[in-house]
């Protein structure tokens, strides 16, 4: 027997549509759910595809998600908007506010969306792709649930605080980088404990404040920043723009109030747009853009160099003509959702498609 499904792009959408909307999510969740999804998928970017399924369910189930609120917006200042998501989770919300926030950016030059009030376990850059698919530049900052501390401290404190990057290339998709500022991800940790292998140093600290390789005390203890106190500071940046100056929660409040201990924290994500044409005098968007292919070319000229998302776009390539192979496992989880079946209690990383240790005390949050 195959321990893989083969599926293709579509097919994938449609179990994860079914699936969300079998457990209790509206058409318009679904289907936002469904497309940041498939998207993973398609990109291979797989940690953010199917497999975060059961977080958007255990968040439904634990009644810490709205299955069905319609996230509103308001302006705050002529290029500020506010995207409300009443506690549901980030993807509608997101797509909802990335027409009127590129709109602002192109009459003002620049333009910030602050979400409020979004459960948020997706990658970033498909909303900054969008924006730089529209000419713009953007940015995306979001703060998750804590488990990093700060450089030279021993307790979690941060989330592990991803911010995504995009820029608009002539006659090709954009480039983009979206990266975590913790050494690793929380997953790699797990898969490491499940694997039973050591993690490299400078990963996390134990309980008892000392640096260390075995998982089963990084994940007891705390992660570290990438790049010791310069990632500290880029994750207590990131903190601050969702956080404080969104009116929404740190990550350590967001962790306090996961009482369910879903992993799927709930907070603000800041998103900047800006529209290069505006930013320089009788601004020659071409010329800009060419001129930023020269930074590129000459990066890639040097032999290991490449750029941030053009593994993306390769997978991108293959998947859009081969499908992609789902774990057999996880495909079943994915039936039974269908079914209308309700699995709530079991922790997403406790899935047989990829077997985790639960630490207690400890949800098992791939970040
Ligand atoms: P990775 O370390 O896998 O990759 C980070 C970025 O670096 C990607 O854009 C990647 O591009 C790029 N990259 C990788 N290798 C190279 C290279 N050799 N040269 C140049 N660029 C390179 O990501 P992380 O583990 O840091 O984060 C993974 C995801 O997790 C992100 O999407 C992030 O948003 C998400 N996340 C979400 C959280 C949440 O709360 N919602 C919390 C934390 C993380 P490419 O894609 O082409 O490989």
């Amino acid at each position: 027997m195959h321990d893989t499904v083969q599926m293709s792009l579509g097919e994938l959408h449609t179990a994860a549509k079914t699936a969300l909307s079998g457990q209790g999510f509206n058409g318009a969740h679904a289907e936002a759910i469904a497309n940041t999804v498939t998207a993973a998928e398609r990109d291979e970017c797989r940690h953010h595809g199917l497999f975060r399924l059961p977080f958007y369910i255990n968040g439904l189930l634990s009644g810490q998600a709205s299955p069905d609120a319609e996230p509103t917006i308001r302006e705050l200042a002529p290029s500020v908007i506010k995207v409300d998501a009443k506690y549901g989770f980030s993807p509608l919300a997101l797509e909802r506010g990335d027409a009127p926030l590129a709109e602002r950016a192109k009459q003002h030059g620049i333009a910030a969306l602050a979400v409020n009030n979004a459960l948020n376990v997706a990658a970033l850059w498909p909303e900054v792709e969008r924006l730089a698919d529209r000419g713009l530049v953007g940015f995306a900052f979001v703060a998750a649930s804590p488990y990093v501390a700060p450089a030279g401290g021993t307790k979690p404190l941060f989330g592990t605080n991803p911010m995504a990057f995009a820029w608009p290339r002539p006659n090709r998709p954009p480039l983009v980088f979206d990266q975590a500022s913790s050494a690793s991800a929380r997953g790699e940790i797990q898969l490491r404990l499940r694997d039973g292998k050591l993690l490299p140093e400078g990963w996390a600290i134990g309980p008892d404040g000392e640096p260390t390789t075995d998982p089963a005390k990084a994940l007891a203890g705390a992660q570290l920043p990438f790049g010791g106190f310069k990632g500290s500071n880029i994750a207590m940046m990131v903190e601050l723009l969702a956080g404080p100056l969104l009116g929404d929660a740190l990550s350590f409040e967001a962790g306090e109030r996961d009482k369910a201990n879903t992993g799927a924290p709930c907070g603000g994500e800041l998103i900047i747009a800006i529209d290069p044409v505006r930013c320089i005098e009788n601004g020659d968007r071409i010329a800009q853009l060419e001129h930023a292919e020269m930074l590129f070319k000459k990066m890639l000229e040097q032999d290991g160099a490449r750029l941030p998302s053009d593994r993306r776009y390769e997978a991108r390539k293959r998947t859009a003509a081969e499908g992609v192979k789902v774990p057999r496992s996880l495909y079943e989880s994915i039936q039974a959702y269908i079914a209308g079946k309700r699995i709530k209690e079991r922790n997403a990383y406790e899935g047989d498609h990829l077997t985790h240790k639960k630490e207690a005390g400890h949800n098992t949050h791939a970040f």
